[in-house]
């Protein structure tokens, strides 16, 4: 079930990362795209504003002064405005309109002044281009009034400067930017050139180039999400056989310290009867060998029932017995066990517990182990003359248990790996014997019977190691 978890986490995560990658890859084209789009418009309205100003050169401001109402039209000043206009117009074919105004004492108002077609105001053609001839063809005369309220660049800026509208706009040549340049007589704007530009198939150039990047950035991104898919794939093969050995190799543990089980409990029973002399007096030394035998079997069988139990975690097949069990007896039994490695390493051990324990139901096997287990690694990790306590409280139908002791501690770098199955910290792996099977076990015998276990430690002053189990007390007058 957990590996279910995980796998459809890193299932997730990685079609997350792609979806992730697939949207700031966008979002970095656009930009791209945009930044490049801005740099050109800015650079052809820059090249636009230098075309009027240079246009602008050509006219004399005099000239221009002469030019005030419809009397000025056929004169050769007016005439001379318009061929200038004409000739600036005809400098590139994009540029659609040419026209010279005049500023007003109202802001908003321009007074025209010539434009390139504008040579005879009476003579009526299709300039617009569009089939028809209608009010669109009709020609201005100079002093027409025109209201600039709606364009900005020639209302506010073009009397200062040479400029360009921000944005094109539509109308019947086209898609059309407006740039203009003032035409100055001693440093008063007495008129304003403007060139209107058709800029419809330079956009389009722009963004003809961005279609071939833009499908290249697609094709790109099928790319990444088709390896990402077959990747995905790949390693959900891999991690199922990996599942599976994993699965197999803990069966195979489970089966082989299954029948290690047996012989190890008769041996450890005939060195009990040889030890009890029931096969003949031994002598001191024999005594001696047939102990040391013993104690080794009883670690054989410890380890042996440890690997077992390592593979029932790992299987999900741990199963908890919870019978009446007196506290106070197996407290005492676990104590009875390490008082004697207590004594030798002269180690200052003081426990805490109540007076009296309620009989409970607990599964008697794990518990101790557990509890055991703890209080062995305290004992083992602290040097000789340290100190090692035991407390013990019970609470509210839970019993909470600290072992302390003032040993090596556990690195910072290891703690977060320290339940793990056959993990042993830095400080300890060749120092000190032990297989790193214990808090493993530990870790899954009390979270099994729905408690908590977890640890304080600082390396080389001392651990403490906390663990809470539920327990249900047995009625008054059952039977234990
Ligand atoms: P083992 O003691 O056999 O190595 P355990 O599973 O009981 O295996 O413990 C795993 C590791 O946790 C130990 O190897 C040791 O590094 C660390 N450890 C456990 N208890 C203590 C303790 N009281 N003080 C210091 N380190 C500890």
């Amino acid at each position: 079930m957990k590996k279910e978890h995980s796998k459809r986490g890193i299932k997730f995560y990685s079609y997350g990362l792609l979806i992730f990658c697939c949207i700031i890859t966008a979002l970095i084209t656009y930009i791209l795209f945009s930044t490049t789009r801005n740099l050109l418009d800015s650079s052809l309205k820059r090249r636009l504003s230098d075309i009027a100003t240079a246009g602008a050169l050509m006219f004399d401001p005099i000239q221009i002064n002469k030019i005030i109402d419809r009397n000025a039209v056929g004169t050769n000043v007016y005439k001379d405005a318009i061929f200038s206009l004409q000739y600036i117009k005809n400098v590139d074919p994009n540029i659609k309109y040419a026209y010279l105004l005049r500023p007003t004492d109202d802001l908003n108002h321009m007074a025209f002044v010539a434009d390139s077609y504008s040579l005879n105001p009476d003579q009526i053609a299709d300039y617009s281009q569009d089939g028809i001839i209608d009010e669109e063809d009709a020609l201005s005369w100079p002093g027409d009034i025109y209201d600039v309220t709606e364009i900005p660049a020639l209302r506010d800026d073009a009397l200062k400067f040479s400029t360009t509208d921000a944005e094109p706009v539509y109308d019947q040549w086209g898609l059309l930017i407006s740039a203009y340049a003032p035409i100055k007589e001693k440093g008063e704007t007495i008129a304003i050139l403007g060139l209107d530009v058709e800029v419809g198939n330079y956009l389009r150039q722009i963004n003809r180039t961005f279609v071939p990047f833009a499908f290249f950035v697609v094709f790109l991104l099928l790319l990444l999400s088709i390896l990402t898919v077959f990747l995905v794939q790949v390693w959900q093969e891999r991690v199922d056989i990996m599942q599976d050995l994993d699965r197999q190799k803990d069966e195979l543990l489970g089966i082989v310290a299954h029948q290690l089980a047996k012989p190890i409990t008769a041996i450890r029973w005939d060195l009990e009867s040889l030890l009890d002399g029931e096969l003949g007096a031994l002598n001191a030394e024999q005594k001696d060998e047939a102990r040391t035998m013993r104690s080794q079997a009883v670690n054989l069988a410890d380890l042996v029932s440890m690997i077992l139990d390592v593979s029932r975690i790992q299987l999900g097949k741990m199963q908890f017995d919870p019978r009446p069990l007196e506290l106070n007896t197996l407290f005492a039994e676990m104590l009875d066990i390490i008082k004697p490695t207590i004594e030798q390493k002269k180690i200052h051990f003081v426990s805490t517990m109540p007076e009296t324990f309620p009989t409970v139901y607990l599964d008697k096997r794990y518990t101790r182990m557990t509890i055991e287990n703890l209080l062995t690694n305290a004992v083992k990790y602290t040097p000789e003359g340290g100190n090692v306590t035991l407390n013990v409280a019970i609470e509210n139908g839970v019993m909470s248990c600290s072992i302390s002791d003032t040993g090596c501690g556990i690195p910072k770098a290891d703690q977060g790996k320290i339940f793990g199955k056959m993990y042993r910290a830095s400080n300890v792996v060749n120092t000190v014997d032990g297989n790193g099977f214990g808090l493993y076990v530990a870790k899954g015998a009390v979270e099994g019977q729905g408690g908590t276990i977890r640890f304080e430690s600082t390396e080389g002053k001392g651990t403490t190691f906390f663990i809470t189990l539920p327990m249900k007390a047995v009625p008054e007058g059952a039977a234990t």
